[in-house]
């Protein structure tokens, strides 16, 4: 096995939990670990990487790429990766890397596979059919780009090592920069981003209206959790549809996943049947859920959910 680079995801000048992730990976995987940082005033973070075990960090520091677009990341990583040849690219299955890893791969003439979850004897694992089934994908020729779910691998621990740091010389063509971010709207929540957060609680159409969320909001503040929803609690627009899990939302894999009010259609299991732990909370027991779940409660949620907010506030006091 040749080099095997770690693509880090960054915002707004930190590390995200899923690079740390992708380490531990690369390290599975074997050969030698390499970073790559993309990004404006970004050199701090590729020594960071460093204190994680990898050995190499590229560094592709410009003013341009303060913000992110689709195709300045592509001529960046596309010429690094032509110039470097690296045989495995990981690359996070966020929103940004699902955007840029395809247009990455087809640049470069490399096979993708999407959305792992596992990496066995050479092979890697990926959800399949909505998550009904996992199959095993290996790879004929390199290099390869290989997109990770995140919250699945543990992130890496600190190695105290020290990176060597090579800085990368960008250069756009005018159709890179044709596409301009004029404004970052941020969103503001004190609750953990869905897709990294180590808990989630959900609601469904079982929550009868946008007011009763409040309940849901309640117990994840306990719990330090995020809020999500199901298709139907978004189409009915009691939710964002930033905050919809399953195959048209999120995908999440968090270490508890509190499925309130939820049947569980194949589509909503689909992004977050890969959570470690599943609680479902239900009034019917032939609910769906209750197959994925590992622990059921049948019962009514507007009296069940306000108890284990409760309970929970006197344990973790
Ligand atoms: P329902 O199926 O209506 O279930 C509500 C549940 O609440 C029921 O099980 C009921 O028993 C329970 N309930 C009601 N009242 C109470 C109470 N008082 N106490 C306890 N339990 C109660 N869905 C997604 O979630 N995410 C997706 O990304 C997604 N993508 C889709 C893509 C496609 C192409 C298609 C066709 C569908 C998609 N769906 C998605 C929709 C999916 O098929 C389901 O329709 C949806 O997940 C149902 O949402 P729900 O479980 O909240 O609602």
């Amino acid at each position: 096995m040749g080099k095997v680079w770690v693509v880090a995801e960054q915002r707004e000048g930190k590390l995200k939990k899923v690079t740390f992730e992708m380490v531990t990976l690369a390290r599975q995987i074997g050969g030698e670990v390499e970073g790559v940082v993309i990004g404006k005033d970004v050199k701090g973070l590729a020594s960071e990487l460093g204190e994680y075990g990898v050995g190499k960090v590229y560094v592709a520091d410009h003013p341009d790429l303060e913000q992110y677009t689709t195709a300045k990341y592509t001529r960046v990583l596309a010429e690094l990766i032509n110039k470097e040849k690296p045989e495995v690219v990981l690359i996070a299955n966020s929103a940004q890397g699902r955007d840029f890893a395809p247009r990455t791969a087809q640049r470069v003439g490399a096979g993708q596979i999407s959305d792992i979850t596992g990496y066995e004897e050479g092979v890697f694992v990926r959800p399949i059919y909505a998550g009904k089934a996992y199959t095993k994908v290996g790879a004929t020729s390199h290099p390869l780009i290989v997109t990770v779910r995140p919250n699945v691998f543990p992130a890496a621990e600190k190695t105290g090592g020290q990176a060597a740091i090579e800085e990368v010389a960008v250069s756009f063509m005018p159709e890179d920069l044709k596409a301009i971010v004029k404004e970052v709207v941020k969103q503001v929540s004190g609750r953990p981003e869905l897709t990294e957060a180590d808990i989630i609680v959900s609601g469904g159409r079982g929550m009868k209206g946008p007011e009763n969320f409040k309940l849901l909001e309640d117990l994840a503040d306990v719990l330090g959790a995020a809020v999500g929803a199901s298709r139907a609690a978004v189409d009915a627009g009691w939710r964002e549809h930033r905050y919809q899990v399953g195959q048209t939302g999120k995908t999440v894999s968090p270490s508890l996943y509190i499925a309130v009010g939820i049947s569980g259609a194949i589509q909503h299991l689909a992004g977050m049947g890969s959570s470690k732990v599943i609680v479902a909370i239900n009034k019917d027991p032939e609910a769906n859920i209750f197959k994925v779940a590992d622990y059921g409660i049948v019962g009514d949620l507007f009296e069940i959910v306000p108890l284990l907010t409760e309970e929970f506030k006197k344990l973790l006091k």
